[in-house]
């Protein structure tokens, strides 16, 4: 079926796709509380025949929605398929549907979460004719501590041919790469004491604290200048005449190669211990966090993608934006094929994370991108079931990229 076909497949559903978006940029909800937006997503997706499992690997708001044709799917040949639960070529896409504190949907994952179930359904509507399954992801917390690393350490995505998410922005953008992160954090103890008349009977765990950052503001000199180290005091001492026996840093170490992390990793606890060795205070280092993997596009999955858009109406797609962000998709992207491509919600320059973007997200322009941006993934997704050609090309750019690499970060 050409891009017409699914274009006229989404123009029927896209009186209830505008009713989900609205649905869910009308009760904004915050990370891993979002229980009426997963609802309105698992509602919708049971209505068009999905076996739902809500909630998912103990997240309440977390769900894996899954259709599959009754034909028996193309033949799969080579390493393609190797997940518990799938059978036949299977691709899915990622909903989001997280808010921001203070500006709701300022991020627009409304938005996000509608193309990911919407372009489900309308590839559902061909699955029947061209077997294998597609399967939609409610994957929470996406700004926060993001759902999707959970998911990924447990599996959810392995054996998948492809996993497709495209995030509102100002323009339409190439899946390009996110930086790997790991949120230290560094908990100093000493001893509280008089900090006029006995000082000395203390130890003084926020100099332990100020240590580190002088030790870490040194090595910043000497890593690669394409990562990020950048870290507050959450906690420094309670009065000024108490030494302070408690002082906790929180810091997020950033590159664009997951390898380079451990390194960074290293260097930041050698950091943290000669500190604390310094003033003779104990440390504890933990990730407060989930940490991020950086994203692996697949530039076979993306040219696939990209093509469709342009089909369907799109009149040009902009080279990857340069990103010193992280995304929870890099976990995925580290075990199965996947993109994060960004699509246009506005004619005028708008920025992320702000109510104008917000309010962006439930305009008719955006919605008219909303609907060539959902035909493109779900005659991605078919393409991906029906062409064996590119499915294997898919998969071996995906064995090259992460070889050794996910044994290795997962140990
Ligand atoms: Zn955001
Ligand atoms: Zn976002």
């Amino acid at each position: 079926m050409n891009i017409e076909g699914y274009l006229e497949a989404v123009d029927r559903i896209m009186p209830s796709l505008a009713s989900l978006n609205e649905a869910v940029f009308a009760t904004p909800e915050l990370g891993f509380e979002e229980v009426e937006s997963s609802r309105a997503h698992v509602d919708a997706l049971r209505a068009a025949g999905f076996e739902v499992e809500y909630p998912y690997m103990g997240m309440p708001t977390a769900f894996r929605a899954e259709y599959r044709g009754s034909a028996p799917g193309p033949s799969v040949t080579g390493p393609s398929v190797t997940g518990p639960s799938v059978a036949g070529p299977s691709v899915a896409f990622l909903a989001e549907y997280d808010a921001l504190p203070g500006i709701g949907h300022g991020c627009a994952h409304n938005l996000l979460g509608t193309a990911s179930t919407g372009a489900g359904i309308a590839l559902s509507s061909r699955i029947d004719a061209i077997g294998g399954s597609v399967v939609v992801f409610g994957t929470p917390a996406e700004e926060t501590s993001g759902a999707k690393v959970a998911m990924a350490e447990g599996g959810a995505f392995d054996g998948l041919d492809a996993a497709v998410v495209a995030h509102p922005a100002e323009e339409h953008y190439r899946s390009g790469s996110s930086l790997a992160l790991s949120a230290m954090q560094f908990e100093f103890i000493g001893k509280a004491s008089h900090a006029g008349s006995s000082p000395e009977l203390g130890v003084n765990a926020l100099n332990g604290v100020i240590g580190l950052f002088n030790a870490v503001n040194a090595m910043r000199g000497h890593i690669r200048s394409d990562s990020r180290i950048h870290g507050i005091i959450s906690e420094g001492g309670v009065a000024a005449n108490i030494v302070p026996e408690r002082a906790v840093a929180r810091f997020y170490v950033r590159s664009p190669a997951k390898a380079y992390i451990a390194t960074l990793e290293t260097m930041m606890r050698a950091c943290a211990t000669s500190a604390a060795e310094a003033v003779g205070a104990e440390v504890r280092i933990t990730n407060y966090e989930a940490s991020y993997d950086d994203l692996l596009t697949n530039g076979a999955l993306s040219g696939a993608y990209e093509g469709n858009l342009l089909s369907a109406g799109v009149p040009r797609v902009m080279a990857p934006r340069s990103s010193f962000g992280s995304l929870d998709v890099g976990n995925v992207s580290y075990r199965c094929p996947a993109i994060h491509p960004y699509f246009k919600i506005s004619e005028t320059p708008i920025v992320a994370h702000t109510r104008e973007f917000a309010a962006a997200s439930v305009t008719p322009y955006a919605l008219s991108s909303l609907r060539l941006v959902v035909a493109a993934m779900a005659k991605t997704g078919a393409d991906v079931i029906e062409d064996s050609g590119l499915r294997a090309s898919i998969r071996n750019e995906f064995e090259e990229a992460t070889k050794g690499l996910v044994k290795a970060a997962h140990a």
